[in-house]
């Protein structure tokens, strides 16, 4: 038994003993008793209101004095409440460090509830996006109207962060990501990236200026080689200097043109020019050329392509991704062997692949091939193939562009098969009298 509970029973032993001896006394024991147990009750009433009055008093004071179970009954209360006081001390404290750190944060930060709706945000999102403490409650969307920052919050695929103009200023560039949480909540961070987005910019123009300034220099230099190199009275060793002059120099141009693609996919509105293109005539153009350039390599390219089957996008940018991958497929394997051009569909996407049995790429140097300038060191394989180390990241730009994605399999000495993923609402399956239409 608690101490406290039985030092209390004790003293109600005792006061009943001494209630009987003075009953026996008086001759009255039990109208003894009732009068013990009444004083008994009135005192347990009185130390109730004690409590009460002191519980529910506004002023902080310590308990009243009194003894048995009641002084401890009051002391554990005294002594919980301290305890709690502490605790609610330490949270505010960290309360107050939270709000005080997201006020010195440069980046907004905002929390929506399940409806989207505001529910908190800190002092960058007022200047950011110009929010009042007026507008809680209301739809971020409200503030936010850009239809592609609607279009990525109704996606709901926040794995990449969305970049677009600041909707109080439009010099300004905003960044958005957004974080699920809880029950349906979300963490909606807002960085300005203006500075980043300048750079960015400075970098295309830079790369766009060069390539399109080093052109004219470039064909004036390869004019004269040409000329020159057909001259009658050229020793063998000029003839030979020539020969190099003449390759380097289309190395070169190669180089400037796949620069000036990248820079205009960079630059151009991706939107521009988008129609349906069947796919079975531009594979076989592709096809014919990558055997053109096989030449008396004698690769045998086949095309395996419904004639119905059409992607939604820009035919000259689709013909140059693949045209790309089937003419790496011819660089990089040996004469005689199979490539395979084939366009594959189901209810989720599209996918045209090329298949080779060239040597295969290691796996380490897959995930970068679609970097820029990045070739496999392999001897002299590429030296012989004369590449660029552009085209895949030509490639994948273009891809993108069509919201779709590369995938890379290949295994050493077995050869690579490179697929472009484009999402279902990226291809149309032709009627006849459509094709008709277009014959
Ligand atoms: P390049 O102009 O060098 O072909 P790419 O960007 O097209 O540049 O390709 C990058 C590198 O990927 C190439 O240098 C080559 O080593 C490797 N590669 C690309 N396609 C194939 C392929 N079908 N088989 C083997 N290696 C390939």
């Amino acid at each position: 038994m608690h101490q406290g509970l039985g030092a209390e029973l004790k003293r109600i032993a005792f006061f009943t003993l001494i209630c009987l001896i003075f009953g026996w006394l008086n001759g009255y024991i039990s109208w003894t008793l009732i009068i013990g147990g009444g004083l008994y009750m009135g005192w347990v009433l009185l130390q109730i209101r004690q409590l009460y009055l002191w519980v529910t008093s506004r002023r902080r004071e310590p308990p009243p004095d009194t003894v048995g179970i009641w002084g401890e009954i009051f002391d554990n209360i005294y002594r919980m409440q301290k305890r709690h006081e502490k605790e609610r001390r330490r949270l505010q404290g960290m309360i107050r460090r939270g709000q005080q750190t997201t006020a010195a944060l440069r980046d907004a930060v905002v929390l929506l509830d399940a409806n989207g709706g505001l529910n908190w945000w800190n002092q960058a999102a007022e200047t950011l996006l110009g929010l009042q403490p007026i507008d809680q409650g209301h739809p971020l969307v409200n503030f936010v109207r850009h239809p592609s920052f609607i279009a990525y919050f109704e996606a709901c695929d926040y794995y990449e962060p969305l970049d677009l103009p600041s909707p109080r200023n439009e010099s300004k560039q905003l960044q958005y990501q957004i974080n699920r949480f809880g029950k349906g909540e979300r963490l909606v961070v807002v960085r300005d990236v203006t500075r980043v987005h300048r750079l960015e910019q400075v970098r295309k123009d830079f790369v766009a200026n060069v390539s399109h300034e080093l052109r004219t220099p470039l064909t004036v230099l390869r004019g004269y080689i040409e000329t020159l190199s057909m001259s009658p009275d050229l020793n063998p060793v000029m003839n030979r200097a020539f020969e190099q002059m003449q390759q380097q120099s289309d190395r070169m141009n190669l180089l400037i043109n796949d620069l000036l693609v990248l820079s205009n996919l960079e630059t151009d509105d991706s939107e521009r020019n988008q129609q349906t293109v069947p796919l079975k005539p531009l594979l076989n153009i592709i096809a014919a050329d990558a055997m053109a350039l096989s030449d008396d390599r004698q690769h045998n390219v086949t095309v395996n392509c419904d004639e119905d089957i059409a992607l939604i996008g820009n035919e000259k940018e689709l013909h140059s991704a693949f045209s790309n991958l089937a003419f790496n497929a011819v660089k990089y394997s040996k004469p005689d062997s199979d490539i395979k051009l084939t366009i594959a569909i189901d209810e989720s996407a599209l996918i045209f692949s090329v298949k080779d049995q060239g040597d295969g790429i290691d796996p380490i140097h897959i995930p970068r091939l679609t970097e820029r300038f990045y070739r496999v060191d392999n001897g002299s394989r590429n030296s012989d193939a004369g590449g660029t180390g552009l085209g895949l990241a030509i490639v994948k730009h273009i891809l993108l562009r069509h919201d779709a994605h590369l995938s890379i399999e290949s295994k050493l000495g077995k050869g690579s098969t490179f697929s472009c993923i484009f999402p279902r609402d990226r291809y149309q399956v032709l009627k006849q009298e459509t094709l008709e239409a277009a014959e």
